[in-house]
């Protein structure tokens, strides 16, 4: 925000001393002391405070804590609370990070954020406060029925916030894209009024024609299940209708097709795991069922270096994109660490990964064995915080991937750990469908996953087989 230097501004601080909270950290769990037992709302950069003022005004039974980083800005803020008479409003002068370093859980029943700094640059991301681990910091101490309300009039910006809000698996309860529209729309003057209070920058960009968006943002209400590979699809609540028999009988294979499938991969011995195999039309629904199921909007996804374009298409079309692990060869053999550090990082910034390893384009690049690159992977996946969701797709699409993995070569992926869903894709066997199309395969750790993969499955196949046909 643009201001001109206020002079002297530590000494106009000193006046303001019984509302300043100089150190918040200090006041960890004890704000309810401070704020006498009313639920305590945060404005995090308050600016010159028109927002905060007039809602502390209106809710006298809240209590708010502004945070504005910009020291001057905030003295206008202070001024307009003083000069209101105000008690409910306190000042934290600083550039907040992590609120829980401030706030206990459940200490804060709101938090706004009004016209956030979009930083436009794309590298400054992370700084924007509602990138996912910004939101994800805020339900850390949120209360359990606790909302972040955020509104801005920048378009790109608001719509990067949904994404993100998507990737940290929280839930939109509310959304406008033209709020002055729906505010003018409500005929009650005092509803009217209650519905929004403008900002100095909202009453600034809607001078200029812009419209205000406002999206309001909870917690997914769903149980938190403990089955971690449950799909994405699933686990935002998408709503999958039931599907007709005929679309049944297109995604899902009978059970000599899928012996065929699985008889193909393990021969007679059966995976220990729960197996179920969705038929695709071909390779790319096939990568759009793996994908779309089990990413989030904005995460990257895990593909070998050596890998078919299919890949780079599908995520990018679906609003991800890609990162590689690379496999380099010495002279004493393959080294992978590569893998181990990318996962590692990835998770840091998103719960789910999908990691995806091409078999056929490693095994024309590689002299390693592909049995021993799937081999590391299963072994750096088994290391995994198992609070993150990983899909792992082995993909053997070429006819001779299965020769070249070996008998036993796809077994390590059929003993992975709770959190890891082991996928395999390839095309059918020739007695299936007449080899017609592609196939993914789970191997799912409980009933429940596999049941859900067919659920959630079939249902992104079905299109694929719909469209193909008609
Ligand atoms: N909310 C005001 C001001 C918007 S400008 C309005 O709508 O009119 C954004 C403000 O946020 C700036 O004043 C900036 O200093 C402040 N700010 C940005 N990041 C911040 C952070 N992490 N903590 C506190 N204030 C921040």
């Amino acid at each position: 925000m643009r201001q001109r230097r206020v002079k002297n501004l530590e000494a106009k601080y000193e006046e303001y001393e019984d509302i300043l909270i100089r150190d918040p950290a200090a006041m960890k769990g004890r704000w309810r002391e401070r704020s006498l037992g009313r639920p305590v709302y945060v404005e995090i950069g308050c600016g010159k405070g028109k927002f905060i003022s007039e809602l502390a005004a209106r809710e006298s039974d809240h209590f708010f804590v502004a945070i504005e980083g910009n020291m001057s800005v905030m003295l206008r803020a202070m001024e307009k609370i003083r000069e209101k008479g105000l008690t409910n409003v306190v000042f934290a002068p600083e550039f907040a990070e992590d609120l829980s370093d401030w706030f206990e859980y459940a200490e804060v029943q709101g938090i706004y954020l009004n016209f956030s700094d979009p930083l436009p640059k794309n590298y400054w991301y992370r700084r924007r406060l509602t990138y996912r681990s910004r939101l994800l910091s805020y339900f850390r101490v949120l209360a359990e029925d606790g909302t972040v309300t955020f509104k801005t009039d920048n378009t790109g910006l608001f719509e990067w916030s949904l994404l993100e809000i998507m990737a940290a698996d929280l839930k939109v309860i509310e959304i406008t894209r033209d709020l002055h529209a729906e505010v003018m729309s409500i005929e009650d003057p005092e509803e009217r009024a209650a519905f929004n209070i403008e900002t100095e920058y909202e009453a600034k960009f809607s001078g200029l024609g812009e419209k205000i968006k406002r999206v309001v943002i909870g917690r997914n209400d769903r149980e938190d299940s403990d089955n971690m590979n449950t799909s994405i699809a699933a686990f935002n609540g998408r709503n999958i209708p039931e599907l007709s028999d005929s679309m049944k009988a297109a995604a899902v294979p009978d059970e000599k097709g899928k012996a065929a499938v699985s008889g193909s991969l393990f021969g007679s011995s059966k995976p220990k795991s729960f197996s179920e195999i969705i038929c695709t039309p071909g390779r790319t629904e096939a990568a759009r069922l793996v994908i779309s199921n089990y990413s989030c909007p904005c995460d990257r996804v895990l593909v070998s270096s050596a890998h078919d374009a299919v890949y780079d298409l599908i995520a990018e079309d679906l609003g991800r994109s890609v990162e590689c692990f690379s496999v380099t060869e010495t002279e004493g053999g393959a080294d992978l660490s590569d893998i181990g550090y990318r996962i590692q990082k990835l998770l840091r910034n998103q719960e789910h990964l999908t990691v995806i390893f091409d078999v056929a384009a490693c095994a024309s690049e590689l002299c390693t064995s592909p049995a021993e690159i799937l081999g590391e992977i299963c072994r750096v996946l088994n290391t995994v915080d198992l609070s993150k969701k990983i899909a792992f797709l082995t993909d053997i699409r070429a006819e001779d991937a299965a020769e070249m993995l070996g008998e036993d070569g796809l077994r390590p992926a059929d003993g992975l750990r709770s959190n890891v869903l082991p996928l395999i894709s390839g095309r059918l066997p020739g007695s299936v469908y007449g080899g017609q199309g592609s196939y993914v395969m789970c191997l799912a750790y409980s009933p429940e996953t596999a049941e859900e993969f067919i659920r959630v499955g079939a249902f992104t196949a079905a299109a694929g087989w719909t469209m193909g046909k008609n």
